[in-house]
């Protein structure tokens, strides 16, 4: 499932293959972009911020690049992935699930089944209203402990999974976090040690960002790679105890999340 590492690593790739380059093609294969052609237009660069991503391309006319500069939005949800592939190669994934072609001289990025897919002219506004991002490298702390210390009666599994408060926890981190923090996700935000559990959090995305598969053990075999997630009815790793699976029940956050009986309190 991606999360914030996932989208970091995503742009890191993309970013090797687009940043400063013309693009020679483009095509979006949405209704509502349809008529958009980028082509002839130079990459400025390439963000993530929490789960999502930002491809800045410059305007038309290059003695002026600010104007009509825009940045294409994209946000993975479940299934979505960006492909890099050299020009002419065969697609990994079925074509009728790209949805945006970005093609250089030498070099593809095909975006498959994006949950969100949108041109904007101020990406800074349409991603104000997310919190700190995990992975930035002036990542703010304080602040992200001040958001979350800011709804005490929230499940510390909730706030976990809410971008506004800090961005780039997905389902599969914040059972994790909760599970290395020794910490049921039903407990309030009041009763929980919260810079312990940030820091944790940046801790385990910032090792993962680079990573080709995401552990929270250490472990880098597949049927170790993670301490609860995914693990209901199996035992846990510390205490022996069967993995339980449950959901929050709070609004707006039905997923599932997993947790071990025996080691979280
Ligand atoms: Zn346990």
């Amino acid at each position: 499932m991606p999360e914030g590492d996932t989208v970091f690593a995503t742009a890191t790739a993309l970013r090797t293959a687009l940043a400063g380059k013309r693009l020679s093609y483009t095509q979006f294969r949405v209704p509502r972009l349809a008529t958009t052609d980028l082509s002839g237009r130079i990459v400025v660069a390439v963000r993530s911020r929490g789960k999502h991503l930002l491809i800045d391309v410059a305007g038309p006319d290059e003695r002026r690049p600010d104007v009509g500069a825009v940045s294409i939005h994209s946000h993975l949800k479940m299934e979505g992935a960006w492909h890099v592939y050299p020009v002419g190669r065969r697609w990994r994934r079925p074509g009728f699930q790209a949805r945006v072609v970005l093609r250089t001289d030498d070099a593809e990025a095909v975006g498959f089944d994006l949950g969100i897919l949108e041109l904007s002219d101020d990406p800074e506004a349409a991603l104000g209203h997310l919190g700190p991002d995990l992975l930035a490298l002036d990542w703010d702390r304080d602040e992200a402990v001040r958001r979350i210390e800011q709804r005490p009666d929230d499940p510390i599994g909730t706030a976990l999974l809410n971008q506004r408060l800090l961005a780039g926890i997905g389902n599969v981190y914040r059972s994790e976090i909760c599970f290395l923090r020794g910490t049921l996700p039903t407990r309030d935000v009041r009763d929980v040690d919260v810079p312990a559990t940030v820091d944790l959090s940046r801790r385990l995305l910032w090792a993962n960002r680079s990573r080709t598969a995401r552990t929270t053990t250490g472990q880098t075999a597949a049927s170790a790679r993670l301490w609860v997630y995914g693990r209901r009815g199996q035992l846990c790793r510390r205490c022996r105890t069967p993995i339980e699976r449950g959901q929050l029940g709070s609004i707006g956050d039905d997923r599932v999340i997993y947790f071990c009986p025996g080691c979280q309190t």
